[in-house]
């Protein structure tokens, strides 16, 4: 299965723990990530750690090791 799905905003970040997967974080190649915690949305840049709201696995992007496309 692969990790990742591409959507009109970006990479999808995912939890695979349940289906359809959580939804963690949206990012994209240029290092900016988008993440939901409730009703706000907050901007990190190339690192991110998430804790998945459903199983609780700790969960760390990093997009500088990611191989480039
Ligand atoms: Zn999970």
């Amino acid at each position: 299965m692969q990790p990742y799905e591409h959507d009109d905003r970006g990479i999808r970040w995912v939890c695979d723990c349940s289906n359809p997967p959580v939804l963690l974080a949206i990012y994209d190649q240029s290092g900016r990530i988008e993440i939901k915690v409730r009703d706000r949305y907050y901007i990190a840049h190339d690192e991110l750690q998430a804790t998945c709201p459903r199983c609780g696995t700790r969960h760390v992007l990093n997009i500088r090791q990611s191989p480039a496309l």
